[in-house]
Order: C-alpha cells, then structure tokens, then sequence
C-alpha cells in the first residue's frame, strides 16, 4: 500500500495532471487503496476523485489537520454542504504526526499544480457565454448513457461528446452525436411548442393549473381557521374547570395542547403553500415569460430563421423554455431525444442520422432483401429507390428517402448487374411518358404511381429497359387521372388490351 501511494506521488510530480496518473494506472493496472466507512481496505480502480483524494489528503504528508473544510449554507433552503478552504487558512496543522509518504515541501507543491490545473480547466470550461457558431445545445445536452454532461466538440463535424467515463475512470468514451440532425429537430421542437395554438392551449392549461392551486389553498385556510376555533374553545373549557377536579382538568389540557399541535400542523401546511418553491412552481415561466412568449410566437419561426438573429441569442431563447436535452445513441441509425421542458415536461422525439453504411440502418438488412429482389425482377435502380422510400426505408445518408445510388451499391455489391439500358432509359420516343413525366404532367407524387402499380390497381406493361412507360396521349393522362381522384379504382393501361377500362367494383 505504502509503495503504491507513493508512485502516485511520484507519477504525479511527473505527468503534472490527476486525470494522467489515473490513466497511467489504469494501462498498467493499478489499482489504489481505499478505506470503506468501516475502517476495511479495498483495492479499487482508479478515478480522478480517488486519485485526486489521495493527493489532497495531509495525512500522507505527515500532517494532522483539523479544519480543512467549513460548512457552506446555500441560500435556497437545502441542507449545507461542505466546502475546501485554502490551506493558509486550515485551523491546527501538526506536522511530522504520522510517517510521511512525501515531504510537506512536496505536498504544497502538489496542491499548488492541482489548483492551477484546476483554475485552468475552469477557465476552459467556462470560457465566455454562449458564442456565435456554437452548438444550440451546448451546455444543456446531457447524455442518455450514464447522465453526465455532454461537451460540443468541433473538430472535425461538430458534435455532442460524454466523456465523463474517459476522462474520470479511463473507460472507453460513452457516445458521440452528430450535433446537426439534433440540433435541428430540437429547434423544430420548440417552435412547434411556441406555435399560436400551442401557446392558448398552454395558457389553459396554466389557468387550470392556477385555479386547482387557489382551490387547495383555500382550503387549506379553511382548515387552519377550524383548527383555530377548535383550540380556543379548547382553551376556554381548560379554564373553566374547577382546579380541583384534577382528572378532568388533565384532560382538558391534554385536548388543548392536542389542539395546539393541529394547529401548528395546519400552520405549516399553509407555509407550504407560500414557499418560494410552491409559488414559483405555479408561476415559473407564467406572467412576464409567458407574455413575452405569447407576443413572440407567431414571429417566432421568422425571427429564429432571419441571418441577423445570433447563434447566442438562439440559444439563450431556446434556454427560455429548455431545461435540458438527454440524448441516447441507440444501436443503429436513431438518436433518442428527450427534451425536459422548464417546468418539468418532456417531450421525446426519434432523430435519424446519417451513418456510414446501409448495414448501419435500423432496417438496413431489411431493405438490403427488398432491393435485391426487386432488381432480380429487373426494376430500375431509380423505381426501386422510389418505392423503398415509399415503404419507408431511407439511405445511410439521407434521413427521408432511398438514393438511387444506395440501391445501386447494394445491388452491385451483391454482384447484381443492372440493365444494360440503364444509361439510355430516358431516350426513350416523344410519344411515351416515363413514370416521373406523368407525375410531373398530372403534377402528383411519382411515389403514388408506383404504389398503384405494386398493388396491381394501375396495370401497365414494362418497356423492354424494364421501365414503366405510358402512351403519351391525353386519353391515357385522363385516365391516370381519374384514378387519382378515386373515379375508376383501377386502371389497365396494358398494351395487349389497348383501351383504358375503368371498373368499378363498389
Ligand atoms: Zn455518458
């Protein structure tokens, strides 16, 4: 134990830094000595607190010192917590008391390198208010994971980091998030909640809110009023017995200070109601916020857009509103954002991000067998993109919708050749329309055409590339058309059976 201790210190004068000796440590696995509550010595792994403890602590420089922290009360009721006071001003300082592990020379050394390392690091850590060009969230993403902060980091792509298990216990780094699809979803977020009808139905809330509070207050006076009366009376009825009935009178007082007890007890409950918490829980956010908000809203989605509004003043309306965003990285392709709203609400929303394979894709396998037997059928790359979309599946890189190029990849990583026409498809004569060109011409969706063609509603034969091609001719764009508007429910376009019939099945 004696020699362990003292390669800390050694390290330590070494490497200058608490979170190098607990690195160092840990490569080489070294465990460090600590004492449970009930005097018992473990060997546990090392961490900046326990590192840092072992350097701070006079004992192993020989010393016995009373006074090293004070009791610090904060202002907002909670109980006291203790705080380190600077060594000049420790109370009683015995050197030479125990067996020194390193001279007190070194030890104020010591604590003279962890103190600037530390103003360091604040100086860092809080370095200036929100900047331009920074992270929406910065400051308020806390990680999913193990619930420490998340730092931005901009080097290469910026994004959002939990290093907390890294840097204090030299475990491996719990995850990193793009900050882009993030950041963007969470703004969506908030100004979805700041629209107009959001706002009204906020405030009704709020009113609701406020006359349910005024309701248990009003009682709650009530209740001490009753318990008032009910001692007095009490009281009156003690002094009235004669002094000589002794066992009466002892019950009599018994009553009156049951009665005083109730009332205290009603006393308190009304304090409660006052507490600053208790107020500011009704009103946080309500009357000079929630005006301002209401007066913002509709302007809202123009000011949060407008080139002149700073990335710092985003994020300090954003603070309005956000206590803090918890971000999970799950296995694959989806983030887990859970925004916690001033006030305590949550909201969760599912953020898709770019990965760098289709393999990486929550439906990645799924979609993989989807294009490959669709291309097996001699679909176009482009018609298989379209339809994958439709079905919901999206590219590694794309959050809504399925590339042509993703499919081809797929198709010739799986050593599937595409269609020799595949080059020239849209040469195809004046007197034809290519699925996309009579969306374009009927100015629908080219998605709704390849629905109505999987779910046989639109029969249509395939031009020799494998392409859907339609008669250009205002007969045929007529007839698409009707079935768009649900006037045919379904359309055979086929070339074997040249006239259009629309059937109606009821
Ligand atoms: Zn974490």
């Amino acid at each position: 134990m004696q020699e362990r201790l003292e390669l800390l210190f050694e390290t330590f004068l070494k490497v200058r830094s608490v979170a190098k000796v607990m690195r160092e440590f840990n490569d080489r696995g070294l465990e460090l000595p600590r004492r449970d509550r009930h005097g018992d010595l473990h060997w546990t792994r090392a961490t900046t607190s326990a590192v840092a403890a072992i350097l701070k602590n006079p004992a192993y420089a020989g010393a016995f010192v009373y006074g090293r922290t004070r009791l610090r009360k904060p202002s907002d009721g909670r109980s006291p917590t203790k705080a380190p006071k600077p060594i000049e001003q420790w109370r009683i300082i015995v050197k030479d008391r125990y067996p020194a592990y390193i001279a007190w020379q070194s030890y104020e050394k010591i604590r003279g390198i962890v103190s600037d390392n530390r103003a360091e690091y604040m100086r860092n850590k809080t370095r200036g208010a929100p900047r331009e060009g920074e992270l929406l969230l910065q400051g308020i993403a806390w990680c999913g994971r193990c619930g420490h902060k998340m730092y931005a980091r901009y080097k290469g792509g910026a994004e959002y980091v939990c290093n907390h298990l890294r840097s204090h216990q030299g475990l491996p780094a719990c995850q990193y998030i793009r900050a882009h699809r993030v950041d963007a979803a969470v703004a969506q977020a908030f100004l979805t909640a700041l629209a107009p009808a959001e706002i009204d139905a906020l405030s009704c809330a709020r009113r609701a809110q406020q006359q349910t509070y005024k309701a248990i207050r009003s009682n709650a006076e009530q209740q001490l009023e009753r318990r008032r009366y009910e001692s007095a009376l009490a009281e009156r009825q003690f002094n009235r017995v004669d002094p000589d009935n002794r066992l009466v009178a002892a019950e009599l007082e018994r009553r009156w200070e049951e009665a005083l007890k109730e009332v205290r007890a009603a006393e308190e409950a009304l304090a409660r109601f006052e507490s600053p918490q208790a107020i500011a829980q009704i009103t946080v956010g309500n009357k000079a916020l929630n005006d301002k908000v209401v007066r913002l809203s509709g302007r809202l989605p123009a000011i949060w857009t407008d080139p002149s509004t700073t990335d710092a003043k985003r994020k300090a309306l954003l603070r309005c509103l956000i206590d803090k965003v918890i971000l999970d990285r799950g296995e694959h392709d989806v983030v887990r954002v859970r925004i916690v709203w001033r006030g305590g609400a949550v909201t969760e929303i599912e953020v898709k991000m770019r990965v760098n394979s289709a393999a990486s894709l929550t439906q990645g396998a799924e979609m993989r067998e989807r294009v490959l037997k669709l291309a097996r059928t001699k679909m176009h790359d482009d018609e298989i993109a379209a339809m994958l979309t439709n079905e919901g599946h999206r590219s590694p890189n794309c959050p809504d919708k399925v590339l042509p190029i993703t499919v081809q990849r797929i198709r010739l990583h799986a050593g599937l050749k595409g269609l020799t026409e595949q080059r020239t498809r849209w040469r195809h004569s004046p007197d034809l329309l290519s699925a996309q060109e009579l969306a374009g011409v009927l100015n629908i969706p080219v998605n709704w055409l390849y629905v109505q063609i999987r779910q046989g509603r639109l029969l249509i034969d395939r031009h020799s590339s494998g392409a859907h091609l339609f008669s250009n001719t205002s007969h045929v764009i007529e007839a698409v058309r009707k079935l768009h508007n649900h006037e045919f429910d379904h359309l055979d376009l086929r070339i074997t059976e040249p006239h259009e019939e629309g059937h109606s099945h009821g």
